[in-house]
């Protein structure tokens, strides 16, 4: 399978395939079905892609969702590969039209919605003598189970259509979604004959994890963008909240800021969403601020960070949202803010889930649970102090065990502590106080500030005042933040949050150690100490100094090809291309075709300008 590489490189620009890419793409090469089950990222499109180019007919993919479809084309398009797609965005004279070409036997690969295959127009296409469909690749195949999120009853129609062809073509199927229900349902009801099933791991190795537990969950943000705009200014990123009030909210703060924002929710006019997409995929906007309607078919490869500013309800949207960074194989981070806030928001999300309502009662009650325990899983998630990167893959079922060295947990050293008597002060200083108050005020209290707002409202009496003056604030909530979580205390709704005893408080006493681990440097020293310790770069950040100048300007370079022809910039060529032309400064066309990401098309439409800017950057 010489051909496959030639083909790799020829049109991709790319030398080697990645795990589980080759096994696959040579099944179907010899006329075997296969599945293909590879995490999000891990390049599953080259698997049918390749084979498309190397057989004889004509390949159909089945792709559940427009703007995949147009990403994917568009790709396909920038290294000279024919394509073409026909979904509901075409017009009826669009559409006659791409189907007129496609008989000629103008495109080698066509994208299409589940819903045409038994239209008329189309059929009529599919069974034409000349037309010979070589291979037929099924996209995001987990769409045909009922046990996934993302059910679509046209991906039904798949078999259908396979049997009113005159012969079989090839059956590739591709999915992220790996648990043994789905990937069943996909080899049952798409009827794969003989597949070759090839798993690779579910391991994102490029993304790093952490989970924070701020204080001030906004500051911590702020300085997060501020940081990330020295490393790598520009840098695309993502802020999950869990609802449509706290998007607005931060999309406010952060403009005020004078961040690069931009919004995208279920409350927003269908103009004002696609917009807003648009101006994040095309770099006119660095940060998007979504809730989960956000990141559904969203292929932009070069996001460099998620953030969730909430929890989200289960790990299986976590890692599904984590998971929108680092596409192109980039280091990237998945940063999650926990607050104990969000557990309560997300119960109750779960029970007044609409969906829900139409379920009978048995039913409702056992998918309830079902969510509930989700939420614990993701619950305890936050709370792991173990590796993060091994939790998420035991409770994606891959067994794993020990250290990553590429998450918040493995980069910090924690103690076991015993909060017993810090505990006892907490309690006993909320509950002298007669009123509510909010965390600030309780710390205060506690480290015995001689604040003006504190002493006159004579807090300076209360029984616990200046008692744990020896902890740090950000112990002291780390401390009460533990309490919350254990259910000594319970923080309320609402805009000024006030803490109050918990269901467990009661039963609190001093007699027994009460156990929590902390981490043994506090959150600013961990923040400072991550990168230097961080073992990845980008290989954007890897760049000395005179090679930065270098790719910012060719950054720039992008941007306007982008705008000239209409393509999101990392279509034209992604970071980790420009970052290795910045390493290998080639002097002419053959030594530019040596860069990582430069195929035959993309050399002869774009190598002499940026040949051009790397001559200017040398001088
Ligand atoms: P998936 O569909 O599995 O989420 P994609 O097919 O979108 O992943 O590929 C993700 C990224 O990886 C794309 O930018 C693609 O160009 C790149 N890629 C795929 N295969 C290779 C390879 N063999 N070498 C380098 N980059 C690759
Ligand atoms: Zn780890």
């Amino acid at each position: 399978m010489h051909k496959a590489r030639e083909v790799l490189k020829h049109y991709f620009g790319y030398e080697q395939f990645r795990e589980g890419q080759l096994e696959l793409i040579e099944a179907i090469g010899q006329g075997q079905d296969a599945l293909g089950i590879m995490p999000t990222g891990a390049g599953k499109s080259m698997c049918f892609q390749i084979p498309a180019l190397m057989l004889d007919g004509i390949t159909l993919v089945i792709s559940p969702l427009i703007s995949l479809m147009t990403d994917q084309v568009r790709a396909l398009n920038q290294v000279g590969v024919h394509a073409a797609f026909l979904n509901s965005s075409l017009t009826a004279g669009q559409y006659q039209k791409a189907l007129g070409l496609a008989r000629q036997g103008r495109y080698k690969i066509i994208y299409v919605a589940p819903e045409r295959l038994e239209t008329r127009g189309f059929l009529e296409f599919a069974l034409d003598a000349k037309v010979n469909i070589s291979l037929l690749a099924v996209d995001e195949a987990h769409c045909v189970s009922q046990w996934g999120q993302d059910f679509r009853p046209s991906y039904l129609k798949i078999l259908d259509f396979l049997g009113r062809l005159p012969y079989r073509p090839v059956v590739g199927a591709y999915t992220a979604t790996a648990t043994p229900d789905v990937r069943d349902d996909i080899l049952d009801i798409l009827q794969l004959q003989n597949p070759k099933v090839v798993t690779t791991g579910f391991d994102r190795k490029n993304l790093f994890f952490s989970v924070e537990k701020p204080a001030d969950k906004y500051q911590a943000l702020l300085s997060y963008l501020h940081k990330k705009e020295a490393q790598a200014p520009g840098c695309s990123g993502i802020i999950y909240c869990l609802t449509r009030k706290k998007v607005e909210e931060l999309c406010y703060r952060l403009r005020e800021e004078g961040f690069s924002v931009t919004r995208y929710h279920a409350g927003l006019s269908d103009e004002e969403r696609q917009q807003n997409q648009e101006d994040f995929i095309y770099d006119r906007r660095q940060v998007m601020i979504a809730t989960n309607a956000f990141g559904m078919g969203i292929d932009k490869s070069d996001v460099r960070f998620v953030v969730h500013y909430n929890m989200p309800k289960n790990m299986e949207s976590y890692y599904q949202e984590a998971g929108r960074a680092g596409r192109d194989g980039e280091p990237s981070e998945c940063l999650l803010y926990y607050e104990p806030r969000d557990v309560r928001t997300n119960r109750f999300f779960i029970d007044n889930n609409e969906e829900n309502r139409e379920l009978d009662e048995q039913t409702r009650k056992i998918v309830q649970e079902r969510d509930r325990e989700r939420l614990r899983q993701m619950s305890f998630y936050c709370f792991a102090s173990t590796c993060l990167r091994e939790y998420i893959l035991n409770y994606f079922g891959e067994k794993r065990s020990g250290y990553c060295g590429n998450c918040s947990n493995c980069l910090t050293q924690y103690e076991e502590a015993d909060i017993v008597r810090e505990a006892g002060c907490i309690l006993s200083c909320i509950q002298a106080n007669g009123t509510s108050y909010g965390i600030t005020m309780i710390v205060d209290i506690l480290r015995g500030s001689k604040s003006q707002r504190l002493l006159g409202k004579g807090m300076d009496k209360n029984p616990e005042y200046g008692k744990l003056s020896h902890l740090s604030v950000t112990r002291l909530r780390q401390i009460i933040q533990e309490l919350a979580m254990q259910e000594y205390l319970a923080i309320s709704d609402g805009d000024y949050p006030v803490l109050y005893p918990g269901e467990r408080a009661k039963g609190f006493s001093t007699d027994a150690p009460l156990t929590m681990k902390l981490a043994k440097e506090l959150e600013e020293d961990r923040a400072e100490n991550l990168p230097r310790k961080r073992k990845k770069k980008t290989a954007a950040a890897a760049l000395s100094e005179a090679d930065n100048h270098l790719f910012e300007s060719l950054r720039a370079l992008r941007r306007e090809i982008a705008q000239e022809e209409n393509v999101p910039p990392y279509l034209v060529f992604s970071d980790k291309t420009l970052a290795d032309m910045c390493v290998k400064k080639p002097q002419n066309r053959e030594q530019m075709l040596e860069v990582s990401g430069v195929g035959e098309y993309k050399l002869e439409k774009y190598a002499d300008r940026f040949l051009a800017y790397i001559h200017q950057g040398k001088k």
